[in-house]
């Protein structure tokens, strides 16, 4: 039996990032509802063909999305929480864009739903709202229109739908008691019929996404797949899709039921293909995942071709396939003129994908090894390529000396020596870096880059950005200082375009959420520092003040996290050399007599892995990357870090590995009540949560502040506390921030008087 091939899904903005532009243009009213649609399409079109030019045998349809797929099953599912119907009752493309945004062209405005990250990636989801309310009925057709929009075009096509179990698993309820598995039984209808109309349209096969099957289940969730997907067999075969990590610890719920096929993630799986081959029934598909949907590199087909080929006579039906979808990847590397050819033949992107997949069953079905030959070739050059391979920096990471990743003293004795250095009054205030991005500042930035301006004017502009903000933060009266990062376009491209072993691509977006795209820097070879990076600006800023100035750096963890990174590497062992050319600049900031350097490490969480079992192993060098970074200083330098957006209690002991001196939170969302979790584990160094909410635009009151200052210090004694905002304000307008930090001010002042 030959080897067919498919892919899980296709990114869905589009080359020129379409989708992002007509959503925002159709959301700002530039156009109607009507070419908006006609993007969708056009899009859809595009990328069927695409696909099927590639060399792709059966093409999913159903991956496309407005905003998200997590969302386009709740619409499917018609579960829309009432806020955000339309006034009639009726649900359409703005009841959507209501649930993700509050706002829409019509309709009122109200909150939106919340948004959390997509597994371990970087891609954000619509949280579904879940209670023993919720109505479901089949009340949005996008799917089944979009497979006779495909069949229509002739192409035979696999629909994706996200499983029943893992959209309740995602979704949340604000019913404390309620156990909301118990709404399974009112959503499989839905599904039913979905699945009979593409029974009624002769559709072979339907897949299934449950991803959650990689996580570890509790029983009642593991459990309730038999019954679950013993009311979708209806005459569609399903082939159940599990990705981002092995399901092996779930065979036991999953081989037993009446499904015809499985497809598994081999790349981020550690199979053994043998034993695969052995407990996977002999009569179902067994689809596998072989080319990476999460990265960007060319595959090295022959060492597939190798695995695969002896599967051939075993096995009547294998699919081979892209290991998750290649939403997350970007879609075509061939439109990157300016990477040098070497570099660029070593990455893959979606189109490219496709190819190695067309590639790899052909040689497969003709058994002919030698037709990849040429494909990965240049592998080989990479293998030693100098831009890879630098001798002195394996030799330093060898050198580590285990004193590296401790400070020379036990914080007790350090934040005395602190205290009298820097003589601050008790609540110091500060802000977490950044300051309002204003569109002149952009614009300069990218006239820069585009040379439409020189160093020397880009030199000024930047200095008087600076000039400003710290005469501003004087004005406030705030005790630590920053210098705003007006040189940043974003904390992760700043140091990666700063540091050698990085490239950028032109057009390799990627979608984060809704329209929002970001471009992950590229990590191709080994990490370096060639010269300090960010001690001009700093300098520049403490020159101005007799108030202390943070030195502000991304930590190692986040800049790996964001960033595509090499895959013959370990990523303990990429961000050990991160860290180390961090440490550089580090001391290079102690030494030009910056006494208070914070290092952001706002991915620290979100790199866990989805088992618990592989945590301690990820934290334990998460966070020795870090303390390599920071932890050579002296006794007298302060170290911060800022978190934000996490579950802090999944990280409770990583974070007093760390032991920085101070480490500043989000926390006005939980009001504070994460600083529980700090003073249950112990936590005896300096905190300062933050206090007021950045992501809205609203002005906090100096009583509401002042509020939440009294519940921090009702956790943490008033002598470990900071005060400062939640996050970094390069979003924010100067008019809300100036406002907002007057009040913050005010209020620590007022409390001040009576500790
Ligand atoms: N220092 C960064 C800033 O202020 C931190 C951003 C972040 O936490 N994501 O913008
Ligand atoms: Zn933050």
């Amino acid at each position: 039996m030959p080897f067919y091939n498919h892919i899980l899904g296709f990114p869905r903005i589009g080359i020129n990032r379409e989708l992002k532009k007509f959503q925002e243009n159709y959301w700002s009213g530039t156009i109607n509802k009507l070419e908006l649609l006609s993007i969708g399409k056009y899009l859809r079109n595009k990328h069927w063909k695409q696909q099927k030019e590639a060399g792709i045998d059966l093409l999913p349809v159903g991956d496309f999305a407005w905003y998200d797929h997590v969302l386009h099953t709740s619409m499917l599912l018609g579960n829309i929480p009432n806020r955000h119907k339309n006034i009639d009752g009726s649900i359409d493309i703005d009841t959507l864009f209501r649930i993700a945004r509050g706002v829409a062209p019509t309709g009122n405005s109200t909150t939106a739903s919340e948004m959390t990250k997509w597994f371990n990636t970087n891609y954000h989801y619509i949280v579904p709202e879940l209670n023993n309310n919720c109505s479901f009925e089949y009340s949005w057709t996008q799917l089944i229109d979009e497979v006779d929009e495909a069949l229509l075009l002739g192409y035979k096509i696999k629909p994706v739908l996200l499983g029943p179990i893992s959209y309740l698993w995602l979704g949340k309820t604000t019913e404390k008691t309620f156990n909301k598995l118990e709404l399974i039984n009112r959503i499989i209808p839905i599904y039913q019929h979905v699945i009979l109309e593409l029974h009624k349209r002769k559709i072979d096969w339907v897949q299934i996404d449950e991803p959650i099957l990689s996580l570890d289940l509790p029983n009642n969730w593991a459990d309730s797949f038999k019954n679950v997907y013993t009311s979708l067999n209806q005459g569609v075969n399903i082939l159940l899709t599990t990705y981002f990590g092995s399901v092996e610890h779930n065979f036991n719920h999953i081989l037993n039921l009446p499904i015809q096929g499985i497809h598994i993630d081999i790349v981020s799986g550690n199979y053994d293909l043998n034993q695969i081959n052995k407990i996977i029934p002999n009569d179902w598909l067994l689809s596998l995942g072989v080319i990476n949907g999460r990265n960007i590199w060319r595959a090295d087909l022959i060492h597939l071709y190798r695995k695969l080929i002896k599967m051939i006579n075993i096995r009547p039906n294998i699919y081979i396939s892209s290991s998750c979808s290649l939403l997350h990847c970007p879609i075509d590397v061939n439109l990157e003129q300016h990477l040098n050819q070497e570099t660029k033949n070593w990455f893959s992107f979606a189109l490219q994908k496709c190819h190695e997949l067309f590639l790899l069953k052909t040689s497969l079905n003709n058994h002919d090894i030698n037709l990849l030959e040429d494909w990965v070739k240049p592998l080989h050059s990479r293998e030693t390529s100098k831009k890879v391979h630098k001798k002195n920096i394996t030799e330093r990471i060898n050198n580590i000396q285990t004193n590296e990743f401790k400070r020379q003293h036990p914080f007790s004795i350090r934040s005395k020596i602190q205290k009298k250095y820097f003589n601050l009054p008790i609540l110091p205030i500060t802000s977490i870096g950044s300051l309002p991005q204003t569109i002149n500042l952009r614009k300069m930035r990218s006239d820069f880059k585009n040379s439409y301006i020189t160093f020397d004017e880009y030199n000024k502009g930047i200095k008087k950005y600076i000039k400003d903000c710290i005469a501003k933060q004087e004005i406030l009266d705030l005790d630590v200082l920053v210098h705003g990062e007006p040189e940043r376009n974003d904390m992760v491209e700043y140091f990666g375009e700063h540091l050698d072993g990085f490239v950028f691509t032109k057009n390799g977006w990627v979608q984060s959420y809704g329209s929002r795209c970001v471009k992950p820097p590229i990590i191709i070879g080994d990490i370096s520092r060639n010269k300090p990076i960010t001690i001009k600006w700093i300098s520049y800023a403490q020159s101005l003040t007799n108030k202390p100035v943070k030195g502000m750096l991304t930590g190692p963890v986040t800049i790996l996290c964001w960033s595509f990174p090499r895959e013959d590497l370990s990523k303990s062992k990429i961000a050990m050399q991160i860290a180390l050319a961090l440490k550089d600049e580090v001391l290079d900031l102690e030494n030009a007599g910056i006494n208070i350097i914070q290092i952001d490490e706002p991915a620290l969480r979100e790199g866990l892995p989805l088992r618990k079992s592989k945590w301690n192993k990820y934290l334990s060098w998460a966070t020795k990357s870090f303390c390599l970074s920071a932890a050579s200083v002296k006794d007298s330098t302060q170290i911060h870090t800022h978190m934000c957006y996490c579950e802090f209690k999944d990280i409770m002991n990583a974070i007093i590995q760390l032991d920085v001196d101070v480490i500043t939170l989000e926390a006005t969302r939980s009001n504070l009540k994460l600083l529980k979790f700090f003073r249950d584990a112990r936590y005896l160094n300096e905190i300062g949560p933050g206090i007021y909410d950045i992501h809205s635009p609203n002005i906090p009151t100096v009583d509401s502040i002042k509020k939440l200052l009294k519940t921090a210090i009702h956790y943490i004694s008033p002598n470990r506390l900071w005060v400062n905002p939640d996050c970094g304000l390069k979003t924010r307008s100067w008019k809300e921030v100036e406002k907002s930090l007057q009040n913050m001010v005010t209020a620590t002042k007022d409390i001040r008087k009576l500790i």
